[in-house]
C-alpha cells in the first residue's frame, strides 16, 4: 500500500447552508463544515467519525462534487475539482463512487439488479448489452452473490445483500475512490463484519481508496488506517488508528472512546459524560467549538479558536492545550 501519495486533498473547506424558514424570517445559516483540511492517501481507508450532524456526510458530498464549498479547495489527483462545473467534472465522475447507508433507497425498486448494476456501464462505457450482462455477473460473484441474482428485484434481498449490490454498483466503473457513508450502520453486527471484510478484500484486489464515514468508533477501528474526529463541522483530531485509540489527545475524542464497549471483562474504563447538549450549528460557540462541553475549558478557550498542533507525524489535534490529557493523568 502506498501511503504517501495523496489522492484527495481538502484545503480549508467550509460549507454553509441557508436555514431560512419564512420569507420575512431573520436570515439563519447552518455552518455544516467549518474550515477543514485533510488528505486521503492512495490505497488507504481514511475515516471521518463523529456524532450525527457533525458535518461528516456533508464532507463526503463535497468531495463527490454533489455540493460546492463556499470557501477552500478540493483536489483529486492534484486537480482542483471544487471549482469545476458539472460538464468538466463528468470525465472524473466514474473515478469517485458512493456507497450509502440505505442501499434500498438508492436502488430503483422497479428495476432488476442487472439493470441497476449495468446502468453505470451504460453511461460510462461502450460495452454491448451482452458484455454488460457478463460484467454484471462477474461483479455479483465478486461481492458474494450469484449470477442468477441479476434477474431479481431489490426487495427480494436482505439488507446485507442489498449493501453488496450497492458495492457491486460502485465497482462497475473501476473507481479510484469510494466514499462509504455509514455503509454498515443499518445492518446486524454479524452482517456488518461480513460487509467490512468484503470492503477490505476488494480494497486489496482493486487498489481502492476509501473515505469511510461513520458515527460508530468500534466499526471505524476495524477498517481504518487513519481517522479524523469531527465536531460541529470541524476536525478536532486526526491520527492513525492505533495512535487515536491508544493515545487520544483531544477531550472530545477521549469522551467518544470512553463510550465504545470493550469485549474484555477484565478491562475497565469509566464513561465520560459530556455536559450540556450539542450546540446548534446555526449558532456555533465562540473560540474553541468544543468549549461549552469541555471539562478543561479556560477563558482562552472561550475567546480564541485553537490552532492545529502536531503531536507527531500523522497525529494532529486542535486544542490550546494539546498535553491536557497527559497532565490530568488520563
Ligand atoms: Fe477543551 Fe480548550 Fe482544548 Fe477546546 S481548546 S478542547 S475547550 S481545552
Amino acid at each position: 500500500m502506498n501511503q504517501t501519495q495523496s489522492l484527495v486533498s481538502v484545503q480549508n473547506v467550509s460549507k454553509v447552508f441557508s436555514a431560512n424558514k419564512g420569507l420575512f424570517a431573520k436570515k439563519k445559516y447552518v455552518h455544516a463544515v467549518n474550515d477543514i483540511s485533510f488528505e486521503i492517501r492512495k490505497g488507504e481507508t481514511f475515516s471521518l467519525v463523529g456524532e450525527s450532524g457533525c458535518g461528516k456526510s456533508t464532507t463526503g458530498r463535497l468531495i463527490d462534487h454533489l455540493l460546492t464549498p463556499e470557501k477552500g479547495q478540493i483536489f483529486f489527483e492534484g486537480k482542483e475539482i471544487s471549482a469545476l462545473d458539472e460538464k468538466k467534472m463528468r470525465p472524473l465522475r466514474s473515478e469517485i463512487q458512493m456507497i450509502f447507508q440505505d442501499p434500498y433507497g438508492s436502488l430503483n425498486p422497479r428495476k432488476k439488479i442487472h439493470e441497476l448494476i449495468g446502468e453505470p456501464l451504460l453511461i460510462h462505457t461502450k460495452l454491448s448489452a451482452g458484455e454488460r450482462l457478463k460484467k454484471v455477473h462477474e461483479l455479483l460473484c465478486e461481492v458474494g452473490l450469484r449470477p442468477e441474482h441479476a434477474e431479481r428485484f431489490p426487495h427480494e434481498f436482505s439488507g446485507g445483500q442489498r449493501q453488496r449490490i450497492g458495492i457491486a454498483r460502485a465497482l462497475t466503473v473501476q473507481p479510484k475512490l469510494i466514499i462509504a457513508d455509514e455503509p454498515v450502520s443499518a445492518l446486524d453486527v454479524s452482517i456488518q463484519a461480513q460487509v467490512l471484510n468484503l470492503l477490505h478484500d476488494l480494497q486489496e484486489k482493486y487498489d481502492l481508496t476509501y473515505l469511510f464515514i461513520s458515527h460508530d468508533l468500534s466499526v471505524v477501528e476495524m477498517i481504518s488506517d487513519r481517522i479524523a474526529v469531527m465536531y460541529l463541522g470541524t476536525i478536532m483530531e486526526t491520527a492513525t488508528r492505533d495512535e487515536l485509540y491508544d493515545n487520544p489527545r483531544h477531550p472530545y475524542t477521549k469522551a467518544l472512546l470512553s463510550a465504545v464497549p470493550i469485549a474484555d471483562p477484565t478491562r475497565k474504563k469509566s464513561r465520560i459524560i459530556l455536559k450540556g447538549d450539542l450546540p446548534s450549528p446555526s449558532n456555533p460557540p465562540s473560540g474553541c467549538l468544543f468549549h461549552t462541553r469541555c471539562p478543561y475549558c479556560t477563558e482562552k478557550c472561550v475567546k480564541e479558536r485553537p490552532a492545529v498542533y502536531t503531536i507527531k507525524e500523522d497525529h494532529q489535534v486542535q486544542c490550546h492545550y494539546p498535553d491536557i490529557l497527559l497532565e490530568k493523568g488520563n
